[in-house]
This record gives C-alpha cells, sequence and structure tokens, in this order.
C-alpha cells in the first residue's frame, strides 16, 4: 500500500464520520442574509472551527473586520522543503430557506430520500467545508503528514455578495498566502461526471423604490386620478425584460462580447438539451424557455447577462383593503457576463429607471454590493492535477463547465496573490437546487469529491 492507498482508504472508512459532521452542519441555520440569524451564523463558525481542529488542522480561529459575519481560518504548514501552499476554500453560511411549506422534509433536519441528502446549506456549500477537512485527516492519519501545506479558508458571508472581501483580505494577506486556490464552492457536470469550472458570472444589485403618496388613502376616493406605485413598479419592471425574456437594460449589450467560434466550440458537447434543463429545473409544462434562441442554453446560463426579480415589497394580500399604498420596492440581481463592470451595469440599471418611472413617482434607487464575473484558462500545471485527481476520484474525466452563479472571493483573492490558479470544483449537481427549496447533495459523488481532494493534495505536491 502507497501513501496514498493509506489515504484514499482513510477517507473511505471515515464516510459515515463525514456524513454525522455535514449534518451537525446543517441544522445551525446560518443564513447570513438575516439580521435574526447572526447568532446562528457564529455557532456555524464555531461549529466549523471545531470540525477543523478535530481534522488535525492548526491555529484554528474566527476572523472578520468590521462587522462581517465570521470567517474560519486554519493551516497545517509543515510539508517537505519547496511544496507548495495549498488554499482550500468553502463557506458555512447558507441562503434563507424559501418557502418552508413547499420543503419535503424541515431544511434544517437533515433528510436522506434516494441516495441524496436534504437540507439548507447540505450541497452549498457545508459538504465543501467537510470535504476539505476529511481530505486533509486521510493524509494526516494515515502519513502524520500532508503532501503540501495547506490553508484553510470557510467564509462565513459568501450568500451576501462577500461584502467585506477585500478588507478582509487586506488585513489577512500574510496568513492567506498561497500558490494555489481549491474551491469547492462549485459542482459536478451531473451526476457520477466531475466539473471543472472556468468561468462564473459576476453580480449587480439594486433595490428601486417608487413612492406616490405620504400615506395610503381610499382607493375608491382616489384611484383613477392619484397614481397606484405598485403599477408604476410594475411597468418599470416590464420595461427591464424584452419579449425574450432578455435583460432590456438600455446599453447593457454594448459591454457583451459575442461568443467566439472557438469560446462556442468549446462549450461542452452535451449542450443542447434545454426542454431537459427545464425539466430539471422543475419548469411547469405551458411555460417555455427564455434568451435568445440564436443562442445556445449553455452560452446563456455561463456567458450573457440576465436579470431577476428577487424580492418585491408591496401590501400582502392577507390582510389588504381597497387602499392605493404609499410605495412599492423591488430588488433587483443581475448576472453579468464576462467583461460587464458592475458599476457601470448599476449605472446603466439607474439611468434606465430614471428614464422608465411613470407618472413623476418618487424613485429611492439603492445599489447593492456588486462583483465583477471571473473566467481563467483552465491549463497549466495545476489545470492538469486537478483534472487527474477528478479522474482519479469519479472514474471519468471532468468536464471543463461554466457556472452561471458567482463566487465574489475567486477573482481578488487569485489576483491578490499574483494571479495564482483558482481550481473550482464541488459538491452540487443539477440536481441539488442550490439556493431553491429542496437544496440536496448527492452522497455517493460527495465521497468520490472526498477521494479527488485526497488525490488532488498528492498531484499538487510538485505543481
Ligand atoms: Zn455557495
Amino acid at each position: 500500500m502507497t501513501a496514498l492507498d493509506d489515504a484514499l482508504a482513510a477517507a473511505d472508512a471515515a464516510r459515515a464520520a463525514a456524513r454525522t459532521e455535514l449534518e451537525e452542519l446543517v441544522r445551525i441555520p446560518s443564513i447570513s442574509a438575516d439580521p435574526d440569524r447572526r447568532d446562528d451564523v457564529r455557532a456555524s463558525a464555531d461549529a466549523t472551527a471545531d470540525l477543523l481542529r478535530a481534522h488535525g488542522l492548526e491555529s484554528v480561529r474566527l476572523a472578520g473586520v468590521d462587522d462581517s459575519h465570521p470567517y474560519v481560518i486554519g493551516e497545517w504548514m509543515h510539508a517537505s522543503a519547496g511544496a507548495p501552499t495549498v488554499l482550500l476554500y468553502a463557506h458555512h453560511d447558507v441562503q434563507p430557506p424559501g418557502i418552508v411549506d413547499n420543503w419535503e422534509s424541515d431544511p434544517f433536519e437533515p433528510t436522506e430520500r434516494g441516495g441524496r441528502l436534504y437540507g439548507r446549506g447540505s450541497a452549498d456549500d457545508k459538504a465543501g467545508g467537510v470535504a476539505h477537512a476529511h481530505a486533509v485527516s486521510a493524509w494526516l492519519n494515515t502519513s502524520g503528514e500532508l503532501p503540501c501545506n495547506v490553508r484553510v479558508l470557510i467564509e462565513g458571508e459568501e450568500e451576501i455578495g462577500s461584502p467585506t472581501l477585500s478588507s478582509f483580505l487586506d488585513a489577512h494577506v500574510e496568513e492567506l498566502r498561497s500558490d494555489v486556490l481549491v474551491l469547492a464552492d462549485a459542482g459536478n457536470w451531473k451526476v457520477g461526471v466531475p466539473g471543472l469550472t472556468y468561468s462564473l458570472r459576476g453580480l449587480a444589485a439594486a433595490d428601486i423604490e417608487l413612492r406616490a403618496l405620504d400615506g395610503p388613502v381610499h382607493s375608491g376616493m382616489a384611484g383613477g386620478a392619484i397614481p397606484d406605485p405598485v403599477a408604476g413598479l410594475a411597468r418599470v419592471l416590464a420595461s427591464l425584460v424584452d419579449d425574450r425574456g432578455d435583460v432590456a437594460i438600455d446599453g447593457l449589450w454594448e459591454e457583451v462580447r459575442p461568443l467566439t467560434e472557438h469560446e462556442r466550440a468549446a462549450i461542452p458537447g452535451l449542450d443542447d438539451d434545454p426542454d431537459g434543463f427545464g425539466r430539471a429545473m422543475g419548469i411547469r409544462p405551458g411555460a417555455h424557455m427564455v434568451g435568445d434562441p440564436a443562442t445556445t442554453l449553455h452560452e446563456r446560463l455561463w456567458f450573457r447577462p440576465s436579470l431577476t426579480v428577487i424580492g418585491i415589497d408591496a401590501h400582502p394580500i392577507k390582510g389588504s383593503s381597497n387602499q392605493i399604498i404609499a410605495r412599492a420596492t423591488a430588488r433587483l440581481s443581475l448576472r453579468l457576463a464576462p467583461g460587464q463592470e458592475p458599476d457601470r451595469v448599476i449605472e446603466q440599471l439607474r439611468a434606465h429607471v430614471e428614464r422608465h418611472v411613470p407618472w413623476g413617482l418618487e424613485l429611492r434607487f439603492t445599489a447593492l454590493e456588486g462583483a465583477p464575473a471571473w473566467q481563467t484558462d483552465p491549463s497549466g500545471p495545476a489545470f492538469d492535477a486537478a483534472r487527474r485527481a477528478l479522474r482519479a476520484g469519479f472514474g471519468t474525466d471532468p468536464v471543463l463547465m461554466g457556472v452561471g452563479g458567482s463566487i465574489p472571493f475567486v477573482g481578488p483573492f487569485a489576483d491578490a496573490f499574483g494571479g495564482i490558479p483558482a481550481l473550482l470544483l464541488g459538491p452540487a449537481d443539477p440536481h441539488s437546487r442550490i439556493h431553491g427549496e429542496n437544496e440536496s447533495l448527492h452522497l455517493g459523488d460527495w465521497h468520490k469529491l472526498i477521494a479527488s481532494e485526497v488525490h488532488l493534495l498528492q498531484e499538487l505536491r510538485n505543481f
């Protein structure tokens, strides 16, 4: 048996323990977007720190700047001379559960059905942190050492767009200095087939509030003469998408570069089954897919901007009465194509909204956190190491893929250390419904991911 075989066997023997540890983390509702859950995010950080310590990481501590949700840091820096330092990233905060009644089981009580573990944060991204811990301890518990130096960073505010990331990096640059970044916050191409992600969309967001009145008035006494801010808001929102469902913000497409033939050809050949994708997402039978039909599905998902109205505040239906209410607000979230700058998109959105506000309603426009897209060239020794490791762990080659989501951490972090390679893998798959209701993790693939990380630490040894 080689040291690698021993480490793989140890990871395999720890399957049940890994699952128990993951379940304990999923039970903590560490919702970074919810101010009432601050203590839970803190409890999640404490539990994550305990996990890292139990798996042999050293100098484990909580860190943060200003009033950020806690990051968890740890390291093991005793590899033989010349070995590189690998930074293992995941995040311990989660999205809100959405509509709890739509969950088939309690979002914060992990439940297995059909080989998948259901629960908020099961796939995004508590499984990522537990995978890192197990890859480390598989080596430490057998060889007593790791093939490379390792630093671990488990973030606590990824799901709110990493608002303190740049100041955190400035404050902790020496403790985080590394040669290659491994992020377990992406996912597999499909069940059984690993993915290696080289492209992420960016993010921009804003609240638009339209106000018509000092306070609510009787709709019978005033309707027909006094403007309804909810209808006004609906008109503005409708102006933001065209008939195909594409973003229609004035000027927005100027920075969106069409794909070259070479780039289009590099999109996985498993394209193009939009209907199958729609079914996997749970689209209703009469609803059809949106976006320019001249583009492929993955081009739309990875390389073109999109707009989502993620929240509306008006009067709830329950308790509503015949009134024109004073104001209505929508929160808009945009995914950005590579090359689009969040600040510029926000200014385009602001100008568009100002032009489309009807009836002279008062507009209050509030820009929220943004992040540019990220793309890398998936070649070179680090990517070769990751491909070999994923092939060894899953028994099949990884698909080089883009992701329509955003991980604001990747670009600034890689840049802070001179453009180090960033390897994005992760525990999710197209059925994981991350951010949605009934989020789940494929347990079999998760163990293959852990095995891949065990391989990866060895593969990066000479990188
Ligand atoms: Zn995530």
